[in-house]
């Protein structure tokens, strides 16, 4: 065999022999609670839609509208000719609802934070961040140059260590604001404080605060209420709360100015559909207005946490709508989720390398187009399964 088969089909082997071979459901319907997976119904508590916007009427009657006017795709990067009235519009809102000078509109969080963190360090410069980070953080802070180093989760003891080492012209302190696999809250107040102290800059990935968290679903900066100055680097998603597609980072002037002259991430890439810059408008003005939708989500954090807590199944301390069950084996969480599944409930099984070693999980998400019916349903289906987790 040729040396590419036959590394590719060891690493295949290799997978499957531990059960950590993945494989791609195949989805039949729109995105909500019921979803229609590989030709079957099911109820489903899997997706990052925590807001229910991602098939909203008004928000995919606005793609459909601004793909009339617009036409499907941008035609260039953003420095050429694909930069729209729509996406000049969508950053202006994006500040004003982050509270931040501007923003910055980039085609995915992964290019975001790519683009972000090797436009603001490299060689001679540090990259510090939280050890659960997001893969697409971890990856920037590798390929940026800067010295790479990471703290233990959410302790400051560790990262003060960490700065104190760092030995930098500037040094960047990036963390994820809630934890996608752990649904914790990174403590920003102190992280902040602790920049500060050192000159350095903070940096949040709000990829699952943005829409939930605060009074006005602006995220975990709301949430803590730190200003630009606090959090000089804010990054957040458009694909997940907001239920459309594409990222943003938003900051001062001066930040943004310097993100067009070097992120490549952002310059050599094309420039996301105008009509979903025109969709995701009309979905950040929903989540600003409908502080409905994170009350009822809030509603059913609770609901969940009592009933899986009752039953004696480990939940994570989290107060977002992530809620992990932690069953530690590969094999085990895999027949948890398959026993859902034959309850008709879709619950994904997350396995190392995404999640450390004998930490794998069922990664429960809620959403607000959840009913309480529904939830109270996958719990009546938790109690039936438990055996699978005892066993
Ligand atoms: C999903 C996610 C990203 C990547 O965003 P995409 O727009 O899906 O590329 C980045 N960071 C975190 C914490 C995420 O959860």
């Amino acid at each position: 065999m040729n040396p590419f088969d036959q590394h590719l089909q060891a690493v295949l082997d290799e997978r499957r022999s531990l059960h950590r071979y993945r494989s791609r459901p195949h989805i039949g319907s729109a995105q909500g609670p019921e979803l229609e997976v590989d030709g079957c119904r099911y109820t489903a508590f899997c997706s990052n839609d925590y807001l229910g916007l991602a098939a909203h009427p008004d928000v995919a009657a606005t793609l459909a509208q601004a793909a009339g006017d617009w036409g499907a795709g941008s035609g260039a990067s953003h420095l050429v000719c694909g930069h729209s009235a729509e996406h000049h519009a969508l950053e202006q809102e994006l500040a004003a609802f982050c509270g931040r000078e501007r923003a910055l509109v980039f085609s995915t969080g992964f290019m975001a934070n790519l683009g972000a963190v090797t436009a603001l360090v490299g060689r001679g410069d540090a990259i510090i961040q939280d050890k659960l980070n997001h893969a697409s953080l971890l990856d920037a802070g590798r390929l940026s140059g800067a010295r790479f180093s990471r703290f233990l989760h959410n302790d400051l003891a560790s990262l003060r260590t960490r700065l104190a080492a760092a030995q930098a012209r500037r040094a960047l302190i990036a963390v994820d604001g809630v934890f996608s696999m752990d649904g914790d809250l990174a403590p920003l107040a102190e992280l902040a404080d602790m920049a500060a102290e050192h000159g350095a800059w903070l940096m949040v990935d709000d990829a699952h605060g943005l829409g939930c968290l605060g009074a006005g679903g602006r995220g975990s900066v709301e949430h803590f209420g730190l200003s630009q100055a606090q959090v000089p680097v804010l990054m957040g998603t458009l694909g997940k709360a907001m239920g459309t597609f594409g990222a943003f980072v938003a900051g001062s002037e001066r930040l943004i100015e310097a993100l067009i002259q070097l992120a490549r991430s952002y310059i050599y890439t094309t420039a996301l559909p105008p009509a979903v810059a025109a969709a995701t408008r009309v979905s950040l003005r929903l989540a600003g207005e409908q502080g409905w939708r994170r009350d009822h989500l809030r509603a059913l954090i609770e609901q969940f946490r009592l009933g899986v807590e009752s039953l004696g199944y480990a939940l994570m301390p989290s107060q977002t709508a992530i809620q992990p069950i932690v069953v530690g084996s590969d094999a085990a969480a895999l027949s948890l989720s398959q026993a859902l599944k034959d309850e008709g409930f879709w619950v994904s099984a997350i396995r190392p390398p995404t999640v450390p070693e004998g930490r794998a999980r069922l990664r429960v998400t809620l959403t607000a187009a959840h009913s309480r019916a529904q939830v109270e349903g996958l719990l009546a289906a938790l109690e039936r399964v438990k055996a699978v987790v005892a066993s």
